[in-house]
């Protein structure tokens, strides 16, 4: 491409961060952090940050209108962490893995190195469509709501035998899609994707029968590292801590933006939003002949991740490190799925006009390339 473009000022999203993880933290948020000097650098055993960690435990279970009976649990690692942490404790002998994208692909070969457990069974899809684990002697069914690699969506309901458990990896869901948690048996994200705060940690909506579960593996005498043991993150989070040092910074982020998404009108606000910004990228996409939709079906694109093809003529690496010193950042494509894309972050902390004008910057810098 020739010299350096520059979009119009006036054309341009009030706030350019439109990652798919990291995400767009709300300049209320990082505000409030500011404020909060009682928090920041004092211990997390004492009464100020085991209060701030019950008001994030309080928000979430609201937010979601969890069942009666669920705990909600928490601790460091982020949600890769929580793979071997399954893998440890909650695994009794096999998994069954729903594989669409590279993320529900990473806790499937989790489960397929540990020594301890037999051979997952593998139900596997291509890149754009979704798979759910099927018929399987599995003990536990997995798979992930939102696949953030592909941007496709993924039903959450009961699968497998009764006795089995469900586990969703709600990393990139949480917090922009709904879901019933009493199909569930752990619910499970990382708070730097809807929650627009910082990585580090893992949260957990867990029902009675994933305590009874790591209780029983444990018992049964497996060696669980302990910070993979699942028994006592969830002895901690009752205690409102972690087994050991969180990032302050996070939970407060969280909690600002947990507040911010329950004033809003709670997840049915949060929802509406981030399905009105993918719409207004799926719209744009079928209504130009150099762009479509990644995910054919239109009931499996997601409604927090927007991920468009465009056409092999406009090589999307100009395109996107124009956009990027325009102020217009993280829209590439996730790096192994190779393909000649956009993948536009659309979680609730957007503006939905931010993503309008993202498509007349896409359409301005295109018609100039
Ligand atoms: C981002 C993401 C992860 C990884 O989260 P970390 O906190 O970085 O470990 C896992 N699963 C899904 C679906 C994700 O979107």
């Amino acid at each position: 491409m020739a010299a350096m473009m520059w979009i119009p000022d006036e054309m341009l999203p009030g706030d350019g961060r439109f990652g798919s993880g990291p995400a767009k933290v709300r300049q209320e948020a990082l505000d409030y952090l500011a404020l909060r000097q009682d928090i920041i650098g004092t211990s997390h055993r004492q009464a100020p940050v085991k209060d701030l960690v019950a008001t994030v435990q309080e928000y979430l279970a609201e937010l979601y209108r969890i069942p009666e009976g669920y705990e909600v649990v928490l601790g460091n690692g982020g949600s890769t962490l929580f793979w071997d942490m399954a893998v440890f404790s909650l695994i009794e002998q096999r998994s069954a893995h729903g594989v669409f994208g590279e993320f529900s692909r990473k806790f499937a070969k989790a489960a397929n190195r540990a020594p301890h457990l037999d051979e997952p069974a593998i139900f596997e899809a291509e890149a754009g469509s979704i798979a759910l684990p099927g018929n399987s002697d599995a003990d536990v069914n997995a798979w992930a709501q939102n696949e953030t690699s592909t941007g496709a969506v993924a039903p959450v309901e009961r699968r497998g035998s009764e006795d089995s458990l469900v586990l969703i990896d709600a990393t990139s869901a949480a917090g922009g899609i709904d879901a019933d948690i009493s199909q569930t048996d752990v619910y499970y994200f990382a708070p730097q994707k809807n929650f627009s705060s910082d990585g580090g940690l893992w949260l957990a909506f867990a029902s009675p029968a994933a305590v009874e579960r790591a209780a029983r593996i444990k018992a049964a005498g497996r060696y669980i590292p302990e910070i993979l043991d699942f028994t006592v993150a969830a002895e901690n989070s009752r205690k409102h801590q972690t087994l050991n040092t969180p990032a302050l910074a996070t939970l407060l982020l969280l909690e600002d933006q947990l507040h911010w998404m329950l004033e809003l009108g709670g997840m049915d606000a949060v929802a509406a939003r981030c399905r009105q910004s993918t719409q207004t990228l799926y719209d744009w996409a079928e209504a130009r002949d150099f762009a479509t939709p990644f995910v054919p079906n239109p009931e499996h694109r997601s409604p927090v991740v927007a991920t468009i093809d465009i056409d092999e003529a406009i090589p999307v690496a100009d395109l996107i490190s124009t956009l990027r010193r325009n102020g217009i950042r993280d829209i590439d494509p996730y790096r192994a799925l190779n393909r000649n894309q956009i993948r536009v972050g659309c979680y609730a902390s957007v503006e939905p006009e931010d993503v309008e004008a993202l498509t007349q910057c896409l359409d301005y810098v295109i018609g100039r390339m």
